[in-house]
């Protein structure tokens, strides 16, 4: 089974996350994708704005409705700070007949010499990496030890971030059609991000 690990904080997940996962499943042949959200990101300067029990909610939302999508908790249920190198070894060591790649967006893509342990991580897995708006998705400034890990797929560009949407969200603007519905009643219930 091949599997495509889509990881990230999710503060919240929005339709530009479950677009590049879909991107991701059909232009590399990907049997299911995994939603998985950080327990503590490594590479964010800030700590999330909701827990991780209302990232993981909002993820399990999301992901209805799409068949091939599956919610994963591993990062959250393991806790501290969720590094990739850790969780890849728990995935294979877990799922041992599985194939797994990593999904990720053109800014992560940029900043893969950043990763930590980076080196051992392209020994054990494939990056797939998608177009978004405002980063290159050129790679001849990687190393080549990193470049050669990661597969384009085509992907549309999608504007929006989770950043835009806690600014949206903070100024009670309107977030509809940016995220999944049950998305947007579930912050809108629980009054995430209205500070
Ligand atoms: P924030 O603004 O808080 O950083 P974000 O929208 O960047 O949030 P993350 O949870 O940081 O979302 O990103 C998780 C993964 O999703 C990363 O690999 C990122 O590159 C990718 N991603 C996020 N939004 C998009 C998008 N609009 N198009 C393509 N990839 C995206
Ligand atoms: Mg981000």
């Amino acid at each position: 089974m091949r599997v495509g690990i889509m990881g990230g904080t999710f503060d919240p997940i929005h339709n530009g996350h479950l677009i590049a996962a879909e991107r991701a499943r059909i232009g590399a042949g990907l049997d299911e994708v995994w939603l998985m959200p950080a327990n503590v990101p490594p590479h964010k300067p800030r700590a999330p704005k909701a827990t991780a029990d209302q990232r993981w909610d909002m993820v399990c939302l999301a992901a209805e409705g799409n068949p091939f999508f599956r919610p994963t908790d591993i990062e959250i249920g393991k806790g501290g700070v969720s590094y990739s190198i850790d969780t890849i070894k728990l995935l294979r060591s877990l799922h041992p007949d599985a194939e797994f790649a990593y999904i990720i967006g053109a800014d992560m893509v940029q900043y893969l010499p950043n990763w930590h342990r980076i080196d051992e991580i392209t020994q054990l897995i494939r990056f797939i990496g998608l177009a978004r708006p405002g980063y290159e998705l050129d790679m001849s400034n990687l190393p080549s030890s990193i470049s050669s890990c990661v597969t384009i797929v085509p992907m549309l560009q999608v504007e929006i971030s989770s950043t835009s949407i806690r600014e949206e969200r903070r100024i009670g603007g309107s977030v509809r059609y940016l995220v999944p519905e049950a998305v947007r009643a579930y912050m809108e219930v629980n009054h995430l991000y209205e500070s």
